[in-house]
């Protein structure tokens, strides 16, 4: 039985079954051949296969500036990580971006359902080019005919006028706005080039939109707060619990990537702090389940990751291919006019370009080259069916490796986050 022990042995969590049982329960059950082992099936793609794939394509991401007004502490861009470029005013020109966007129609243009189509500005920081956004948003309405098209950008909201407000409400817009917290933790990461931060401007802008309209605020702005391991949880919670202008929107945590990166040379984080700040908040979360109060987004963020473990649980058949995409979701499209999976992935692994297309056998070897890794390193972990690892995980100079420390922080998270999900199950919270 391939199983660990989580809560001091309370429950076991079996790999190759991926159930988690009680303690009770486990031998006799084992004993009797009750389950079988859940499957991982190997993926299998040929250059065709990929070519049908993409008429899946459903997103696309334009890098449309590498500007940026912010010089973030953590920015991967900043020049703090191996295998990321590093800061550029470059701008996409609009020829560029149109002729990515009549690319992917090309490709998906005969599709006859979900003819559903997102385009989301990133950047950089999208708005320093808004006028390239303008453009492609009503050149895209060429299409509205026979598409519905959606609207997304990310954005750090420091560079908002009138005319940009009136335009994001008219197209509706759903915008993620980055704010990492109260003003004493966002305007420690969250910097000008002039070392000043930029909490006073985001929440001014946020009053702005607000004000202008309060439905379009509600419904269309969320916000990413990406959270430091030397920062206090705690103060991030109350913030998104308690500031009027942010509480009711949808919010998501993620965190400064450690991964081949400087940021973490410098600085000192308190594991154990960390842990008992999160024992806190889901503490107050189970309280308030407890009392039948209503959870706020922040809340359902904390509790986010132990709805992903609830669903991986729930997977009849995983793929060798774990979490990563398979060219039939999301395309981004950088300043030059390269197309690449996501806009998280380092820019090595592009497979096309604007001009002469897709580049199917660079996909496939994508595919080839990060099977391998896993079908070499993952088969026998206890933990092969629960470990959403993608592409961007093992991506470096060009080359997908293996990453013994991401994977050992990953093994450590995943534990936890099944012994969290034990007791949250234990309390009623789901
Ligand atoms: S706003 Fe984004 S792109 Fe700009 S410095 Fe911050 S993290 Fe980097
Ligand atoms: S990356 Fe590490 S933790 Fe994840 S499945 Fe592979 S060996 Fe296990």
């Amino acid at each position: 039985m391939n199983c660990i022990s989580l809560n001091n042995g309370k429950h076991f969590y079996c790999g190759d079954h991926n159930l988690i049982v009680n303690k009770e329960l486990i031998e006799p059950l084992f004993e009797l051949g009750k389950w079988k082992k859940k499957e991982i099936k190997k993926v299998n793609i040929s250059e065709t296969t990929l070519a049908d794939k993409v008429k899946s394509l459903n997103h696309l991401s334009f890098e449309v500036t590498q500007d940026c007004p912010l010089n973030c502490t953590y920015c991967v861009y900043g020049g703090s990580y191996d295998f990321h470029r590093t800061p550029s005013r470059k701008k996409m020109a609009l020829s560029t971006g149109i002729k990515g966007l009549d690319y992917l129609m090309g490709v998906i243009g005969d599709r006859e359902k979900n003819r559903l189509v997102a385009l989301s500005f990133y950047g950089g920081e999208p708005m320093a080019n808004f006028q390239l956004i303008r453009e492609i948003v009503l050149y895209s309405k060429k299409y509205t005919k026979d598409w519905e098209i959606k609207y997304f950008m990310t954005t750090n909201l420091t560079i908002l006028t009138d005319e940009m407000i009136d335009f994001l409400i008219e197209n509706k817009f759903k915008m993620t706005i980055s704010l990492d917290g109260p003003k004493e933790i966002h305007d420690k990461q969250r910097v000008f080039h002039n070392g000043l931060g930029s909490h006073d401007i985001v929440m001014k802008n946020l009053e702005r939109i607000k004000n202008a309209n309060e439905m379009f605020y509600l419904e269309k702005i969320s916000f990413n707060c990406v959270f430091s391991r030397d920062k206090s949880l705690i103060d991030v919670y109350e913030f998104y619990a308690k500031n009027e202008l942010v509480r009711e929107n949808n919010v998501r945590l993620s965190s400064v990537d450690p991964r081949d990166s400087h940021y973490y040379e410098d600085i000192i984080v308190d594991s154990k702090r960390l842990k008992e700040e999160h024992s806190k908040v889901l503490e107050r979360i189970c309280q308030k389940t407890a009392a039948s109060d209503k959870l706020l987004p922040i809340d359902q963020c904390m509790l986010s990751r132990f709805h992903l473990v609830e669903e991986l649980l729930s997977l009849r058949h995983l793929t060798n291919l774990a979490g990563s995409c398979l060219f039939d979701g999301k395309l981004y499209l950088d300043v030059d006019g390269n197309f690449h999976v996501c806009e998280k992935i380092n820019n090595r692994f592009s497979y096309g370009n604007v001009n002469e297309g897709f580049e199917f056998n660079k996909m496939g070897k994508m595919v080839k080259d990060f099977t391998a890794i896993i079908d070499e390193k993952c088969s026998d972990c206890i933990f092969n069916r629960l470990c959403a690892r993608c592409f961007i995980c093992f991506a470096k100079e060009g080359v997908f490796k293996f990453d013994e420390e991401f994977c050992l922080e990953r093994k450590k998270t995943m534990k936890a986050n099944l012994e969290n999900y034990v007791m949250l199950k234990s309390r009623g919270v789901f």
